[in-house]
């Protein structure tokens, strides 16, 4: 193949470097990296290192003997065009790379807001360390701050926030938190825990603008007409894939930089993965654009596999996981699209799963606190598999033992 160039040094950028060599491939490997830092794990950003837990250095994927030791060349720069004619790549420091192959993993960036005052220093946002870093310095108790946005990022602040002593209130646009991402049964529990810690949450309300004293934000202004007293104002409204370099090189793009079911553009010398991908699915029979670690990482190792000759089609199966005050919530496969759910467990002992149902057919389970639940989903999942609803509802069905 030649040189490897990867571009964003995030969960996939990362994954891709160390599995090529893993796989033994002997050629050159850059690792574009436009933070910085040395790549580093997003999750704890709104979780434990939000909290005060540890310093960046427990961050980081590896120290950086790891990238000499492995021969991966990191380049802390930012990637600003692609010659595909010439396989060579600019970076923003005038420098240039040629490549044999070129992986885009440039993720995903906030989406930002667009109204009043919505530039001042006291509206921010949570994506890479330095912003958690501000954050973290920030939550202090007594202080008041407005999230914006009741989506797993917005809620895990908000929840680390009132931990810390803030008097906090959440805005969101739609009838339910996380509405985009998990059933009814699982958005009225967390609402239900949030607003038992002293959380106030205020839905179907879309932030109109900020309220400011000169440079001080003061509160923000809701759509129903209420003002929300604030010292800060922290959004979480969604990202957006960064799909720029890929759409100015002529490659296809929609809601993610296209692929097809082995993460090769329309460009055989270049692949696209993780935040930024909008992937072909066999296994979901449609495209998807997933926003997790798993995605990211099972992304990277499936090209790092056909780079080194084991080729295959990405039939990954998603899972996820969001640490809310002291609730997990885990997710396994996809549950959207679903026609039913049973919910197995005991929400008043604060241990249940939703099983989600498309035609009688297991897509996915989210439990809260039940990780055997979360296992089995992703084992049964894994294989094809199901259980029917009277079964998953059933507690003296042996979950475990079905499977074999
Ligand atoms: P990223 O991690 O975004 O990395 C992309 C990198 O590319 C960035 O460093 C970016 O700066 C860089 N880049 C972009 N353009 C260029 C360029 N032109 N040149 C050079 N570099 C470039 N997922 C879970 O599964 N569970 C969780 O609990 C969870 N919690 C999260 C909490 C937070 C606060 C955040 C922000 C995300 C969380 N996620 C979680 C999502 C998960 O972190 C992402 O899905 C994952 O990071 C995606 O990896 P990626 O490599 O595709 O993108």
């Amino acid at each position: 193949q030649g040189t490897v160039l990867i571009v964003g040094a995030g969960h996939a950028g990362f994954q891709v470097a160390a599995s090529l060599r893993q796989h033994g491939y002997g050629d050159r490997i850059c690792l574009i990296n436009d933070e910085a830092h040395l790549p580093y794990q997003r999750p704890p950003l709104s979780k434990a290192y939000l909290k005060g837990e540890g310093r960046p250095d427990s961050l980081m994927f590896r120290p950086d003997k790891f990238y000499r030791d492995q021969n991966i060349e990191l380049i802390a720069d930012r990637a600003a065009e692609i010659d595909r004619a010439s396989r060579r790549l600019s970076l923003a420091s005038g420098a240039s790379l040629d490549y044999g192959h070129l992986v885009l993993a440039t993720g995903a960036r906030n989406r930002l807001l667009d109204i009043p005052n919505a530039n001042l220093e006291d509206v921010r946002y949570l994506r890479i360390l330095d912003e958690s870093e501000v954050l973290r310095k920030r939550i202090a108790p007594g202080q008041r701050v407005v999230v914006i946005g009741a989506g797993f990022i917005g809620l895990e602040f908000a929840a680390t926030a009132r931990i810390k002593g803030l008097e906090v209130d959440v805005a969101e646009l739609a009838s339910r938190v996380m509405a985009r991402a998990v059933t009814a049964e699982i958005s009225d529990y967390f609402q239900e825990r949030h607003t038992a810690a002293g959380i106030r949450i205020h839905l179907g309300v879309q932030a109109t603008s900020i309220e400011a004293d000169g440079a001080k934000v003061t509160g923000v202004s809701l759509s129903d007409g209420r003002h929300i007293p604030a010292d800060l104002v922290v959004v979480g409204v969604g990202v957006l894939p960064n799909v720029e370099l890929a759409a100015e090189a002529g490659l296809p793009v929609a809601s993610g930089i296209i692929v097809d079911e082995q993460l090769l553009t329309s460009d055989p010398n270049i692949s696209a993965i993780g935040d930024c991908a909008l992937f072909a699915s066999p296994r979901f029979g449609g495209s998807l654009r997933l926003e997790s670690v798993q995605n990211a990482t099972d992304h990277a190792r499936c090209v790092a596999a056909r780079l080194t000759g084991d080729a295959k089609t990405y039939d990954g199966l998603p899972w996820f996981w969001s640490d809310q005050a002291d609730d997990k919530l885990q997710i396994a496969g996809l549950t959207t699209g679903y026609d039913q759910v049973v919910v197995r467990g005991d929400r008043a002992q604060r241990s249940f799963s939703a099983f989600c149902y498309k035609s009688g057919q297991l897509v996915g389970i989210e439990s809260v606190n039940r990780a055997s639940d979360h296992v089995f989903g992703r084992k049964v999942l894994g294989m094809k598999r199901s259980i029917t609803p009277e079964q998953a509802a059933d507690l003296s069905f042996d979950l475990k033992a079905s499977l074999t």
